[in-house]
């Protein structure tokens, strides 16, 4: 579809009203969304609307696509459009998801040459060129339902997809400037440093030593924080939040769940 008509298409389906089943299912399992601002919340169902209708959903191992399904996911991963210019996640066509943790076959290299092949439990997976994303339900249920504890498949799977839209996968996703460029690559070689020496010496961290594996997990891993641990995040990592703050256009300080735990 041409530009100005997709966007206009968008444009109708965001002004579209809003089914009422839907947001009262979101209200029910998407703990952050009652935390937004009235502002934020329109702009999040609008973005709900598009989303909906740009991707598929098939269920697997004999999971039943619900509306549930469908708006508990599309909730948390419209989160991270919020106040920015968007294509939807444009690489998405199609997600597939898992009533729970799923096997999936696995190559990991011992040694240079020697493989070993094996099932890996997982909750979720994305490629740069896969076109589909793999989500386990019973996961984003929990993440969803506990906004502050660090953990969100969805988030984290998502921000994968944010990551491809510079065309590669490796912790950048597409930066206004050059000079965004240079100010986000520095801070997140410094952090991603840090993590990694951490999780040599066993020192606890806020971020989860997952992040340490490679620079793509580090960011998704920064994302989960930032939504979900903003508070601590910005106390601890001043210059990693700044960066964020910067893409994403937003301070989840404001509506952070932390906030509220600490004041009792
Ligand atoms: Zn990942």
């Amino acid at each position: 579809m041409l530009g100005f008509l997709k966007d206009r298409h968008r444009k109708r389906l965001r002004a579209r009203p809003f089914p009422n089943e839907w947001l009262r299912a979101i209200k029910r399992s998407v703990a952050f969304f009652t935390r937004l601002s009235a502002t934020d919340q329109t702009e999040l169902l609008g973005h709900i609307q598009v989303f909906l209708a740009d991707k598929g959903f098939e269920g697997c191992a004999g999971l039943e696509i619900t509306d549930d399904i469908r708006v508990t996911i599309a909730a948390q991963a419209c989160l991270l459009l919020l106040h920015r210019k968007t294509d939807y996640f444009p690489r998405l066509i199609t997600i597939l998801v898992y009533p729970s943790t799923y096997l999936a076959e696995e190559r990991r290299p011992v040694t240079a040459e020697i493989w070993e092949e094996g099932k890996q439990s997982r909750l979720g997976e994305t490629g740069r060129t896969m076109g589909s994303m793999v989500l386990a339900w019973d996961a984003v249920k929990s993440g969803a339902a506990d906004a502050s504890d660090g953990q969100n498949i969805v988030l984290h799977e998502f921000a994968h997809q944010l990551d491809y839209e510079n065309f590669a996968a490796d912790g950048t996703p597409a930066l206004a400037t050059r000079q965004d460029q240079l100010a986000w690559r520095e801070v997140m070689r410094t952090e991603f440093a840090s993590l990694r020496a951490a999780e040599e010496t066993g020192i606890p961290t806020l971020l989860d030593t997952y992040g340490a594996t490679n620079a793509a997990e580090f960011f998704e891993v920064s994302v989960e924080a930032f939504f979900e641990r903003a508070v601590m995040l910005r106390a601890q990592h001043p210059r990693l939040y700044a960066e964020f703050q910067n893409y994403f256009r937003q301070d989840p300080v404001e509506f952070s769940a932390e906030r509220t735990r600490q004041k009792l």
